[in-house]
């Protein structure tokens, strides 16, 4: 990693102090800045119209109460999130999250992650991300739907269209959406497809949209194990978490030829030599909302390690799926020593400063969250395009463009990285190429 000049680092510490406690945004901020040195030196105009700081500042930060009824009658009171970081590119765009470790920092990092890959993408959206503490695990449908139309009820005023799609993430599915759109009718009176990304297929949905983050992720490892004159083929593969990124990200390693052989959830670690059996974990993960665990309940000759560490399961290609520092120093050594070669991360900042370090030295290819995931919301600016245009579009149509994409983002951050004196480092190009197009329009939008 580059050393930060005097004046980024007056910046980063400025950051600091307006946002105390925000650890996670201080980590994804600092990452970002430590990479824009010789952007700098090579834009001096974007230092005279402080772009850094201005980056660093969301345009706007909405927080709220939502109360709701449980099944016993008993009130509840949960916080909602919504941080429109920017909207250089597009309308704000990204996903909510649903999970009790959710406070500001983390809407904050994620937010801010948003913006650089959203510009990756090419397409033309802005940077956002919301949430809430609600955590739905346990809680029948009665009551998430309960929660997310008193979330609804608030958060509607601020979106549209043109200003603000949210989409899911963490503990927001299609259920969760669905539940939300009704409620963002229901009170508008106005049927807008537009206005919630992840809709079911038959209400606005877009084909491809649910597989867009694993498929979009595996993809862009494929092409850092091409530009090694690598592939898939044989390679054995651990996948972190069993959501919707792990879930998609196991399917399109298989059908690339890899051999998926653990996940995870947040109780622990299913080991399955033979490979994974992933009409199965879809069944109890998708269908029935069940624990992984129970996949040892069929598949006898499985491991199930509670409390495990899946990092430690020797594999050539590693993709952390599920949350913010799940790999940490100690668990990319690991990695590094069994012989892994590629690190595609489907989840957003899933390995901590001191692991992305490890790895870079190792000189394996990373493929950094925000151009490795971002699949995800590129597909759902093609949902929205297909709304726009009161379209749909076919799988295969949709898929070759989700992978067109991918290959752009990785062609671009591989070259970026070339250009900036760092071969093979894609955190540094990707930080850059998705800094200086929304850099570029901040100086054309003036000072706002
Ligand atoms: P899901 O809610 O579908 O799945 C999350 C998975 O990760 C679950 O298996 C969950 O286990 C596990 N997990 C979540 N939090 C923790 C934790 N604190 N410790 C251990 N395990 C945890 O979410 P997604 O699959 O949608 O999201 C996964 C990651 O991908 C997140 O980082 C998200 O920001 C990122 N991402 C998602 C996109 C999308 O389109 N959905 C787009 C881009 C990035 P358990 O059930 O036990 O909690």
């Amino acid at each position: 990693m580059i050393q930060m000049d005097e004046k980024i680092q007056g910046i980063y510490q400025e950051v600091l102090k307006r946002n105390p406690g925000e650890t996670e945004f201080h980590q994804a901020v600092l990452e970002v800045l430590e990479c824009l040195g010789p952007v700098i030196v090579k834009h001096p105009n974007f230092a005279d119209r402080k772009i850094i700081q201005r980056i660093c500042e969301p345009e706007r930060q909405i927080i709220f109460r939502v109360p709701w009824m449980d099944d016993n009658g008993e009130v509840q009171i949960n916080r909602g999130f919504r941080v429109e970081f920017s909207s250089a590119l597009g309308p704000y765009k990204g996903g909510l999250r649903f999970h009790p470790s959710v406070y500001l920092g983390i809407i904050k990092f994620l937010g801010f992650e948003q913006i650089f890959k959203n510009s990756l993408t090419g397409l033309p959206i802005g940077g956002g991300k919301g949430g809430s503490d609600f955590d739905p695990k346990g809680k029948s449908d009665d009551e998430v739907m309960r929660f997310c139309q008193s979330f609804m009820t608030e958060l509607y005023r601020h979106l549209g269209e043109h200003t603000d799609v949210p989409a899911g993430d963490i503990g927001v599915g299609g259920r969760e959406i669905g539940y939300m759109f009704g409620q963002y009718k229901r009170i508008t009176n106005r049927y807008e497809p537009g206005v919630l990304t992840g809709k079911g297929l038959t209400w606005g949905g877009s084909l491809v949209r649910t597989e867009a983050t694993g498929y979009g992720a595996t993809f862009f490892v494929n092409e850092m194990l091409k530009a090694r004159k690598d592939s898939f083929e044989g390679k054995i593969c651990t996948v972190s978490g069993s959501g919707n990124v792990a879930i998609y990200t196991i399917e399109k390693i298989h059908q690339l030829g890899g051999k998926c052989v653990a996940c995870s959830d947040s109780n622990g670690v299913i080991y399955d030599e033979k490979g994974l059996d992933l009409d199965l974990i879809k069944q109890l993960k998708e269908v029935e909302r069940r624990r992984i665990e129970d996949y040892i309940k069929t598949h006898k000759h499985a491991k199930y390690i509670a409390k495990g560490n899946i990092w430690e399961i020797p594999c050539q290609v590693a993709m952390p799926s599920a949350t913010q520092n799940e790999i940490n120093g100690k668990d990319a050594a690991t990695l590094v020593k069994n012989g892994c070669i590629a690190v595609g991360e489907g989840a957003n900042m899933p390995t901590t400063p001191e692991g992305v370090k490890l790895f870079l030295e190792a000189k394996i290819a990373y493929g950094p969250g925000k151009a490795a995931n971002a699949g995800g919301v590129a597909t759902s600016a093609l949902e929205m395009q297909q709304n726009a245009g009161r379209d749909s579009w076919t799988f295969e149509y949709t898929e070759k463009k989700l992978e067109d994409i991918m290959i752009n983002i990785h062609n671009n951050c591989f070259e970026t990285a070339d250009e900036y004196g760092a071969p093979g480092n894609y955190v540094l190009g990707a930080n850059i190429c998705g800094f200086i197009k929304v850099a570029n329009a901040m100086v054309a939008h003036g000072l706002i």
